[in-house]
């Protein structure tokens, strides 16, 4: 057995315990790729869904630049003077290129990284095939069995990371800038639609009065969008992390939002749907991955290939031979 692996029920017990060594390791533990450690994972992963937990899940999201190490450094450090725990996992799509996280430097949180109620847990995204799938939300399960009461989920990078946040939250924050163009910040009106908060972050200096107006164009824009499951209004807030300001009243629009949904049944439905959601993309992508490793399947498409590049089979019908063959 190599070293630092240990059984599944010291990983539980350490776990429960708010041990961070072993949360730790319990995370990598589930994000290897070997088929020893997938076992004890997925054992793990099963009897930690049995226990109770209160956790309330907050996404945050934002283009680089926008200030979400600043932010989450500031709102962390809020939220663990109040006694909560609080983790930090991310998603990050770009590790991948660079064979090593972006987020991997803690420094980006200085203050939180040093608290003794703070895990912080850069999370490079062994991406699969055609997706953002890493180990983002079982590494969030871990840390709700670690009793942290708040998990942030932060996303780095555009477009399916955001929505594989979503897909795993129960609040979801938008940090923008004042001044930049919708297109400019990157940020698509999908996303703005499935914010639960827009907060204007910098909102300091020479950028208050700039910030003031984006807020009520932001503001203006959210009437426009249809409203929303939930029953909740998106709130637009302005904030400064460097001279933490906004902080409290974005917390507590939170709580607002946290009581009514609690309240209308929506918290739970919509953590249903997510573990459904969650259920159908773990199926597409282990169906796919078995598929591409299987080496009658692998004979098979490239032999399709072959047909399809001399324009004697098209590509239609070379995949339904493939499925009728493999299935
Ligand atoms: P991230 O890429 O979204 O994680 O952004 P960072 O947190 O790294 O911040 C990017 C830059 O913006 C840094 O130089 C921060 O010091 C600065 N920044 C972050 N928040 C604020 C803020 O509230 N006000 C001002 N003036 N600068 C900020």
């Amino acid at each position: 057995m190599p070293r630092n692996r240990l059984t599944t029920q010291e990983y539980l017990d350490g776990i429960v315990s708010n041990n961070r060594t072993i949360l730790s390791q319990a995370i990598t533990l589930i994000e290897s790729k070997r088929k020893e450690d997938t076992i004890i994972a997925n054992d793990l992963l099963s009897k930690i869904t049995q226990l109770e937990s209160n956790s309330l899940r907050i996404g945050i999201t934002g283009v680089p630049g926008v200030g979400k190490s600043t932010f989450i450094d500031t709102f962390g450090k809020f939220l663990t003077s109040k006694g909560k725990k609080v983790a930090v996992l991310s998603i990050d799509p770009s590790s991948q290129r660079t064979k090593g996280s972006i987020l991997g430097d803690k420094t980006r949180m200085a203050q939180l990284s040093t608290d003794e109620l703070a895990f912080i847990r850069p999370s490079p995204s062994g991406s699969t095939l055609g997706g953002v799938a890493n180990k983002t939300r079982e590494s969030l399960l871990l840390c709700e069995a670690a009793g942290y009461d708040v998990i942030i989920v932060e996303t780095v990078g555009v477009g399916q990371s955001e929505v594989a946040a979503k897909n795993m939250v129960d609040f979801f924050l938008l940090l923008m800038l004042a001044g930049g163009g919708d297109e400019l910040q990157g940020i698509k009106r999908g996303i703005m639609e499935t914010a639960d908060a827009i907060a204007i972050n910098k909102a300091d200096g020479d950028f208050v009065k700039a910030a003031k107006k984006a807020k009520v164009d932001y503001q203006n824009a959210l009437h426009l969008f249809p409203p929303n499951e939930n029953s909740w209004q998106p709130t637009v807030t302005t904030c400064s992390a460097v001279e933490k300001m906004g902080i409290d009243k974005i917390w507590e629009t939170i709580e607002s939002f946290e009581r009514l949904v609690k309240g209308n049944g929506y918290f739970s439905k919509n953590r249903i749907d997510q573990n459904v959601h969650w259920f159908h993309e773990l199926l597409n992508t282990r169906v796919l991955e078995k598929l591409l490793t299987n080496q009658k399947a692998k004979e098979q498409i490239q032999l399709k290939i072959e047909n399809i590049e001399k324009g004697i089979e098209d590509p239609s019908t070379a995949v339904s031979e493939i499925l009728d063959i493999i299935f």
